[in-house]
C-alpha cells in the first residue's frame, strides 16, 4: 500500500482519460442539475469540452509531459467549452500545468501544489470563496484533504481517496446553500435546496483522480 505512484504522463493521462469517461455519463445529470439553477448547461458544456480534449491527446503534437498536458487540458477547455466554467475549470487545468513544469514525474508535494495552484487560479478569476455554492465548496475541502493526508506522509493512494470524499461532502453540502456566485445567484433564495452543478462536477474530478492513482 505504501509504493509511490509517481506523478507522470501515464498518470496524467488516466486521470484525463476517468473524466472524460465520467463526464460523458454523467453529462445528463449535471445538466439536470444546471436546469434547476441555471440554464441547463453544464453537462452538455462539460463534454463538448473534455470531447475535444480527447482528439488532441494523441498524434504528432501529443503531449510529451504531465505539466503539457494538463496545460492542453486547459486551453481545450477554455476555447470549448464556454459559459461559466470553461474559463474556470480551464484556467485550474492551466495552473496546474503550469505548476508542474516540464518535468517527466513529479513527486507528491509537487502534485499537491499544482492542485493548490489550480483552486487558486479559480478563485482568482472566479472571486468565490467557500459557501458561496460553485465549485469551491467542492474544491477547497479536497486540497486540504490532500494536503492533510500528503503532509501525514500517506501515500498518494490514500491521500486522493480522502481528496474524492472530501470533494463529493462539499458538493452534497451546496445543497442548503443559497448562491452568491454565478448565475444561480440571480435566483437568490430560490436556489436553495439543490445541489450545485459545479461543485458536482469538481467531486467527478478529483473521483475520476482517485481512480487513475489507483489504477496505476
Ligand atoms: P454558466 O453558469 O455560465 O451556464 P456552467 O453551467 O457551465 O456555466 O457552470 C455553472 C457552474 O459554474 C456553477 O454551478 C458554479 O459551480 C460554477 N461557477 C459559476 N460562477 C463561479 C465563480 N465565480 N467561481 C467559481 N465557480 C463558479
Ligand atoms: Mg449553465
Amino acid at each position: 500500500m505504501s509504493r509511490q505512484v509517481p506523478v507522470d504522463l501515464k498518470l496524467a493521462r488516466a486521470w484525463i482519460g476517468e473524466l472524460t469517461t465520467a463526464v460523458a455519463s454523467e453529462k445528463d445529470h449535471l445538466t439536470a442539475l444546471d436546469a434547476a439553477i441555471g440554464d441547463a448547461d453544464h453537462g452538455v458544456n462539460l463534454n463538448r469540452g473534455f470531447t475535444a480534449v480527447t482528439g488532441k491527446l494523441d498524434g504528432p503534437d501529443a503531449p510529451t509531459s504531465p505539466g503539457k498536458l494538463l496545460m492542453l487540458v486547459g486551453r481545450t477547455l477554455i476555447s470549448t467549452v464556454g459559459g461559466a466554467s470553461g474559463p474556470l475549470y480551464g484556467t485550474a487545468f492551466r495552473e496546474m500545468g503550469k505548476s508542474l513544469g516540464d518535468e517527466s514525474a513529479v513527486d507528491d508535494a509537487a502534485f499537491v501544489a499544482a492542485v493548490r495552484a489550480g483552486l487558486d487560479g479559480v478563485r482568482r478569476l472566479g472571486a468565490a470563496a467557500e459557501g458561496d455554492k460553485t465549485m469551491v465548496d467542492a474544491y477547497a475541502p479536497a486540497l486540504a484533504a490532500l494536503e492533510e493526508a500528503v503532509g501525514a506522509g500517506h501515500p498518494l493512494a490514500t491521500a486522493v481517496k480522502s481528496a474524492a470524499h472530501a470533494a463529493d461532502d462539499g458538493a452534497r453540502a451546496t445543497v442548503p446553500l443559497q448562491a452568491r456566485k454565478g448565475r444561480a445567484s440571480y435566483l437568490g433564495a430560490r436556489s436553495v435546496g439543490h445541489q450545485d452543478p459545479g461543485a458536482t462536477s469538481t467531486a467527478l474530478l478529483f473521483a475520476a483522480l482517485q481512480r487513475a492513482v489507483e489504477g496505476s
